[in-house]
This record gives C-alpha cells, structure tokens and sequence, in this order.
C-alpha cells in the first residue's frame, strides 16, 4: 500500500526530493500547499512543475475525509462525521473556546479527535466501544482531521465574505489556525495507537505542520500502563488527562474492563512517573453517572489520588447513550460532588456540556450513523 504524503515528517520529505534529484525547496513547497493551503489536490500545488506533480501522484496518496454528516450552529459544539477511503466512519468535534477547560485560555477552537475506527476497550457507558474495534486510524487520518475541519470552515467563511465583503486588511484565512487545541478524546483509545497517534501529533506540533504548541495537545485514556510510562519518557510536553471514573478498584472494575489488566495501584504508579518526568499537572477525567460512582462517599479516595498525583480533577456528566441504562445524576448531585472534593482541597471543575443536545461524547453520531444506515 503507498503511504499518504500527511504521514511524513518534513525530514522523510526532503530526503525523497534529494532521492529524486529535485531542489531543497520543492518539500518546503509541499507542505505549504498541504498545511497552510490544506489542499486536497496534487494540481492544486500550482507552484510544483507537472513532472514533480505526477512522480508524487505515482508514489503517495493524498486522502482527504468525507463529510457524511455535521451537527451543531455555528459558534456553538459542531460535529463532523467522516468517511474514511475504507468507508469506514469517525468523528471529530469542534467545540469553541472555554479557557476553563484543558490548559490555557484560548481565544480560537478545540478539536476533539479520533484515533480508532471504534474501540476495543468496552468501558460500559460509552458508545464507541459498543461495536467493538475496526482498525487504528493512520498518522494522516489523524492529521486530517484537523486540515478537514479547517478546510470547511473556510468554505463557510468564504460563503459569508462573498455576501458581506471582508475588509481588506483582513489576513488570508489559510494564513491562522481556526484550531488551536486539541484534544485526544474522540473515537477510540489513543495509547492503542501509540506509534500513529505519535506521528500525527508530531505532523501538528511542528512549525512546518500544524504548529500548534504541545501544551495545547491533551491525549486522554482509559489506563494502558505501559504507554503512559512510554510517553513520560517522550521529550514532547503533551498533556496528559485519564478516564478514570471511579478512585477505586471496586467501582473502576464495574465500569472499565481495563482496570482488570491495569489496576489502580499500577496506574497510579505510572502517572507519578509520568507526572515526575513531566513535572506537567495531570487530569483526572470523572464522569458522573447516576447510582454508579456519584456517592459523596466517592470522592474521599478520588481526593486523595488528586493529592498524591498533583492532578485536577474534571468531573462531566454523563452523556446518554442509546441502548444503555446509564443516566446523568441530578444537578444537586453534580454540585454536592465538586463541594465535597473542593472541601477536601482539590482543584475540580464539573463541566456544563455544551454538546449534550447534539450527542457530543464520542461515538454516539456514528453509532447513530451505522444503524440508520443498516435499516436501509
Ligand atoms: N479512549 C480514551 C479517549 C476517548 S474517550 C479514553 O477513554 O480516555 C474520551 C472521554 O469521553 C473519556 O473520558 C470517556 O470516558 C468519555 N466518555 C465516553 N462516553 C461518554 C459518555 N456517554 N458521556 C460522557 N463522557 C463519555
Ligand atoms: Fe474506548 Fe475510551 Fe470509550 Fe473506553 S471510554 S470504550 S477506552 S473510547
């Protein structure tokens, strides 16, 4: 299989231009057509002459994700539903900006992005892992997301500058990122994927890629010890945020079936290495669902897991799922909650969904999707 041109590092790019004997300056010029421009084209790469444009036709893809589908108004949660080359579906959301959330403030976008085509870590309450896992996304599935959001932002704008004129001094919009953070909590668990989510989030951290700062790049999951160890030892300062919806092994066990494979005491374990490389603060994401890890009683060994990791903690309601008997608990319960973890000195925020009407929490649109499709 040719490998996609969005999968490679500016160097392996300038190494095959040598190979061909073509100047330096020709990868410079490819990756400004694919990461400032985000064309979808070889013949849009007007500047490159014909014969460099077909021997790159002749020895990588240039894929682009479909859109299937997008939920949400502007300025408000949107998600995007993409059709891979395979057909298969993901999903990504933009959220606007919430300086409140992960890291700092931010006057511009969140993409939450995905990783699988569906997931095989079954946690009970979420949608993604119900069809169990299709296959990794490659390094350029990944990246495209970002260019695919943009592109079509752009898109939008150009169809209200065309009624309205812009004003003149404004930049190009292929000149500034719409999306300045990301977040890794989309379709499936990121740490399976290890060696292609790195790749891609190398391709979006570069100056010559996506340039956005590896502060504003959160990878969440549910627990895989090993890859957690591995990333403390990565030299790039990705946040780090974990699922971990229960501080003990009794209640982690009844919802996540990795807990089994990875318990607390060896998660734990891994996050103060990694929060001692690091010296980065970590997130610890809770969702709060009804009669299952809401009780006040909870937050007694959650505050001390927080203490001992230095780490803050996100409480989210949870998200219905079609199919599943779970359900959010009650505002009160939500607030007693983040009391009784702020009494017991923790930083905690609990988040007011924004996406809660449009099925944001990850998984749900395609689920959706797949079985609409399927009724047929
Ligand atoms: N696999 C990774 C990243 C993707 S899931 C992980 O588990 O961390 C991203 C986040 O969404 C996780 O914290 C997950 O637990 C949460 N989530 C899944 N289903 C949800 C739902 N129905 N409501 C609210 N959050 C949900
Ligand atoms: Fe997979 Fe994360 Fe969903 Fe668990 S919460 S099934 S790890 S995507």
């Amino acid at each position: 299989m040719i490998c996609d041109i969005k999968s490679l590092s500016a160097d392996a790019l300038q190494y095959q231009f040598r190979d061909w004997n073509q100047p330096a300056y020709r990868a410079a010029q490819v990756l400004e057509w694919l990461y400032v421009h985000r064309v979808s084209s070889w013949d849009a790469m007007t500047n490159l002459p014909k014969a460099v444009r077909e021997l790159l036709r002749a020895n990588y893809s240039l894929q682009t994700l479909e859109l299937v589908r997008k939920q949400g108004a502007r300025d408000t949660t949107q998600k995007f539903l993409w059709r891979l080359s395979d057909h298969a579906l993901i999903e990504s959301v933009l959220i606007p900006a919430n300086p409140a959330l992960y890291g700092e403030a931010s006057d511009r976008h969140t993409l939450c992005v995905s990783t699988q085509v569906g997931c095989a870590y079954g946690c009970k309450f979420c949608a993604s892992g119900l069809e169990g896992w299709k296959r990794n996304l490659r390094a350029d599935e990944i990246v495209e997301q970002v260019l695919a959001v943009e592109r079509w932002h752009a898109a939008e704008e150009a169809k209200v500058s065309k009624a309205q004129p812009a004003p003149s001094n404004k930049l190009p919009e292929s000149s500034n990122r719409l999306v300045n953070n990301i977040v890794i909590m989309g379709m499936g668990e990121p740490l399976a994927n290890y060696d292609n989510l790195m790749q891609a989030l190398r391709i979006l951290n570069a100056p010559w890629g996506g340039g956005i700062g590896a502060r504003k790049i959160t990878i969440s999951t549910s627990g895989l010890v090993p890859q957690i160890r591995k990333l403390a030892d990565d030299p790039l300062q990705f946040r780090l945020a974990i699922s971990l919806h229960g501080a003990t092994d009794e209640t982690r066990n009844k919802i996540m079936p990795v807990n089994r494979k990875y318990p607390l005491a060896e998660l734990t374990a891994a996050c103060e290495y990694y929060q001692k490389r690091k010296e980065r603060m970590i997130t610890l994401e809770y969702i709060l669902i009804a009669g299952v890890n809401d009780a006040i009683e909870e937050t007694k060994p959650l505050a001390k897991l927080a203490q001992l990791l230095h780490a803050k903690v996100n409480l989210i309601p949870y998200n219905r799922v079609e199919d599943l008997d779970w359900e959010r608990p009650t505002e009160a319960v939500q607030e007693a909650f983040l009391e009784a973890l702020e009494k017991q000195n923790v930083t905690a925020t609990l988040r007011r969904e924004k996406g809660h009407d449009i099925d944001a929490a990850c998984g749900q649109l395609r689920l959706k999707t797949e079985r609409e499709l399927a009724a047929k």
